[in-house]
């Protein structure tokens, strides 16, 4: 991508209604522009970090054996008086009149639309295990909007439902779940702690919160310390074998933590001098709710014994543009976003610190051309600005590798190559450049 032809509209000001650091940086960096209140655009640079972490999802959740659906975002009502929840929802849930006076509603999330599709198509134990997930934007009438995509009012969630024949099966779709979002969030340069967690609205009796733990997040939470040292990042697990994946949740969950709502100092296992006390993103949260949903909408499956039972479900929701938001809490510093490369827009930045200069434009279209043809994603700073301005761009936008060419340099031989995190700035040939990432 050239710079001088990007649509890129960065902002040199903190804009005033942002008051946390990933909501100024979003903003700052042209990600994205409110539409309405808790509603956002979101512009080439924003939509492209958010299909990378939508990506990582994906891949993480068709790995662990999900399936993946397209569901509307605009739902009947007719489905949620069913479940009961239609009046239980209350003013979250944004409801719309249709000219022919039929009660819809936009989705806040798909229980309902997930059984209705199950029961119809589904009625033998044979056809399970099943997991049907998508990634769709949902709706719910925050009353507090704010943070920019961390609380929006339209939001984009991955949602996945799990149906068995039995507890033990739900059981073990819940533990596959669990690991793959160990994973998932570690993709994306992420930790998130699985915390024990209320069911709220969505109900039943066993839930995990996936927390990244930051001052400025809406969870109050609870833990051991020794959780400040995991790391998930190269985790192996062959989902086609349940006791290593039991192993692996059993492992997590033996580690304490819980968010506020669950903990009790009292008769937690942690000792005190263990346990700390801090603030965190809910990032994500998966639920077992048994046959809550199945039993009133009539999900029936026939057992191996000849018997009809209600299915067993569970839900898992991960906040996709919520992540977005909170990768930048957890990795900023005073110059801009520090992307994970996992996620990153593009994965090099050529800049071109002297356009008028021939050497330096030569280099720099030679190198930008060769990045691209490897199938890198590379973005080249071609713009007719002050080097300085065009450095502080790249740190603002968090491009994690910078390959930057100027005339000094140039004069014996020579390109910076700089990493975004550690500021580190190595001297090599244009070709040495090259051969480092293509
Ligand atoms: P919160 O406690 O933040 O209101 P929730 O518990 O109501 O979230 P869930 O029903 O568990 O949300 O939905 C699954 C995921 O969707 C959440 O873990 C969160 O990451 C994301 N999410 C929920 N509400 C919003 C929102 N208003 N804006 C952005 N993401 C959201
Ligand atoms: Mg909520
Ligand atoms: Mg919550
Ligand atoms: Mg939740």
């Amino acid at each position: 991508m050239r710079l001088s032809a990007y649509f890129l509209p960065t902002l040199r000001e903190n804009p005033k209604e942002a008051q946390i650091v990933s909501h100024r940086l979003m903003l700052r960096a042209g990600m994205i522009q409110q539409a309405s209140a808790g509603i956002y655009s979101w512009l080439p640079l924003g939509y492209k970090v958010l299909r990378k972490i939508e990506q990582i999802v994906r891949e993480e959740q068709d790995a662990a054996g999900a399936q993946e659906v397209l569901m509307p975002t605009i739902q009947s009502a007719d489905l949620w008086r069913e479940s009961g929840r239609y009046d239980d929802y209350g003013k979250e849930m944004l409801r719309i009149e249709d000219r022919h006076g039929r009660d819809m509603l936009y989705g806040p999330t798909n229980e309902e639309l997930i059984t209705d599709i199950f029961r119809t198509h589904v009625r033998s134990y044979k056809a399970l295990p099943l997991m049907l997930y998508h990634i769709q934007w949902k709706f719910r009438d925050e009353v507090r909007p704010r943070f920019g995509v961390m609380r929006g009012r339209e939001f984009l969630m991955k949602d996945n439902y799990s149906f068995d024949t039995d507890y033990q099966g739900a059981v073990d779709a819940y533990n596959r779940m669990f690991v793959s979002y160990l994973k998932t969030y570690a993709r994306m340069g992420l930790s998130a702690i699985p915390m024990k967690a209320d069911t709220g609205p969505i109900g039943g009796d066993l839930s995990h919160e996936f927390i990244v733990l930051a001052d400025t997040g809406e969870s109050g939470v609870f833990y051991d310390k020794a959780w400040e040292n995991q790391d998930f990042a190269n985790m192996d697990v062959n989902y086609a074998d349940m006791s290593e994946v039991n192993g692996i949740v059993e492992k997590y969950t033996s580690l304490y933590a819980a968010t506020d709502e669950k903990h009790d100092t009292e008769n937690c296992s942690v000792a005190a001098a263990d346990l700390k006390e801090r603030r965190g993103i809910e990032v994500g949260q998966i639920f077992y709710f048994g046959t809550k949903y199945s039993a009133p909408l009539n999900a029936v499956v026939s057992t191996p014994e000849g018997e009809e039972v209600p299915v067993h479900m569970g839900s898992y929701g991960i906040g996709v543009s919520r992540l977005v938001g909170a990768i930048i809490e957890a990795s900023h510093d005073e110059k801009g976003i520090v992307w994970p490369e996992q996620v990153a827009p593009f994965q090099v930045a050529v800049a071109n610190l002297k356009a008028d200069d021939e050497g330096c434009t030569s280099v720099s279209e030679d190198l930008y051309a060769k990045l691209s043809k490897a199938g890198i994603e590379a973005l080249i700073d071609d713009r007719d600005e002050r080097p300085g301005a065009k450095l502080a761009n790249l740190d603002l936008i968090g491009v994690p590798w910078q390959i930057l060419v100027g005339p000094r340099g140039l004069k014996s031989g020579v390109v910076e190559v700089k990493n975004r995190k550690t500021g580190a700035v190595e001297e090599m040939t244009p070709e040495a450049a090259l051969n480092k990432f293509a």
